[in-house]
């Protein structure tokens, strides 16, 4: 892939010239003229499909008041299990093991409650110590909620290198101590996308149940859950699927689990048919939506649906192919441009494509934080991960390489100024 690359402004030209996924930035509202907006693995942008579905939504309200739950034609009160249905192709699974529900966090909490089952030795949880800190926050407090010390009962993978997990150190660690494993399928730093199917086997053949963060990949990246056989998954969609700021966030359970008592129950995880009849005795759907705990957020869900219909529209496999060239494209030119003195950038995200979701690890060893700030003074949006990672994500449905060429430019500019 390398060779077709060079770091002439042409280069840029002819890849957009060649790139089958263009016409989709036309249907996304680019920020202000004049920026170049790297970031959608923070917050995606919005789409004009999504627009035409929250705004469908307010008009549902506006005409139909109380009745949009249950007497219009797409009944609000099955929307969290429509979407996941809809979203359920993206993730390779079936429609009735993804519902769109609460927030990530939240959905965190439902599905550890549910299948951490400390017993006798078995007590503790597996994580990594790369992970996004509201991962570790609710385990520890899940730990808690046992009766256990998190001291003792979190186990986190240690990095060698500060950026990535050695996955065989993932595997030495399932020990027969190990309750259940919670990991992300990428690290929000570095980008390192993990083998999901590999570490589910061998997490597996120790009897060791494993549940997966997808946040970072999710609409970057195809995923094969039933294939692969994992236990349960959650994710956000306001990074890679474009939902809107807070928009509803996604849960999957492996159909095989469908008989679990959810460990945090609420009234929308009640058997459908039958949730009005108002029974004190809970009965929760034998499907992803049994873990429904509140009435559906409809607003911030509204969004996904035009935002979901985009990406579907797109294909998620060729969304995956355009992301890898863009991330490698901007792997090439920072090797190419900013590697040397007095530039001394380095490249913190894998360099195999199969080990990286959509976003590249750029770091700077001082001044990291000061030149993200720059480049947002230069309309060059990305985000400053402390210490020392400004990360760039070049997204596939609306970014162009010749934007990537533009803020390699923009970066070397910068430090060719100071
Ligand atoms: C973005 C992100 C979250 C966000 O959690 P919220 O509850 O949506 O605020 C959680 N985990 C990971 C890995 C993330 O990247």
């Amino acid at each position: 892939m390398i060779d077709e690359f060079t770091t002439d402004e042409n280069c840029a030209i002819a890849l957009d010239s060649r790139d089958t996924l263009s016409e989709f930035r036309e249907q996304f509202y680019l920020p202000e003229k004049g920026t170049i907006y790297l970031d959608g693995n923070s917050l995606g942008l919005l789409s004009k499909q999504a627009e035409i579905s929250l705004l469908r939504v307010l008009d549902e309200w506006k005409i139909h008041g109380i009745n949009g739950w249950l007497d219009i034609e797409k009944p609000w009160f099955y929307y969290g299990e429509r979407l996941g249905a809809m979203a359920a192709p993206l993730v390779g699974a079936l429609p009735e093991e993804v519902v769109a529900t609460g927030t990530t966090t939240i959905n965190l909490h439902s599905l550890v409650s549910t299948f951490y089952q400390p017993i006798g030795t078995r007590t503790k949880i597996l994580a990594d110590e790369l992970d996004f800190p509201t991962d570790i926050y609710a385990i520890k407090s899940q730990i808690r909620l046992q009766g256990l010390n998190p001291e003792e009962h979190l186990v986190l993978v240690p990095s060698d290198d500060g950026r990535t997990i050695d996955e065989k150190n993932i595997v030495d660690s399932m020990t027969d101590e190990i309750a259940l494993i919670l990991l992300p399928s990428a690290l929000y730093r570095s980008g390192q996308l993990f083998d999901i199917p590999y570490l589910t086997q061998e997490a597996h053949k120790r009897n060791i149940p494993i549940g997966w963060d997808c946040c970072h990949s999710v609409g970057a990246v195809p995923h094969k859950f039933d294939e692969w056989d994992i236990d349960f998954a959650f994710w956000c969609s306001y990074k890679y699927l474009n939902s809107g700021p807070g928009g509803t966030a996604f849960l999957y359970v492996n159909k095989r689990h469908f008989h679990k008592i959810p460990g945090l129950t609420g009234w929308f995880g009640y058997v459908k048919e039958k949730q009005f009849d108002m029974s004190l005795e809970f009965e929760h759907a034998k499907s992803a939506g049994g873990w429904q705990i509140s009435s559906s957020n409809i607003l911030c869900s509204a969004p996904l649906e035009g935002a979901l219909e985009t990406i579907l529209k797109a294909g998620i496999d060729n969304i995956r192919k355009k992301s890898i060239k863009l991330t490698s494209y901007l792997i090439y030119l920072i090797d190419e441009i900013l590697t040397e003195k007095p530039y001394n950038f380095v490249v913190g995200t894998p360099r195999d494509p199969n080990k990286r979701t959509g976003h590249v690890a750029l770091e700077h060893d001082k001044e990291a934080k000061k030149i993200s700030e720059s480049l947002k003074h230069y309309g060059v949006i990305t985000d400053f991960r402390h210490p020392n990672v400004i990360r760039i994500a070049p997204v596939a449905l609306y970014n162009s390489f010749h934007e990537i060429w533009q803020a390699v430019q923009i970066i070397k500019n910068i430090i060719d100024r100071k």
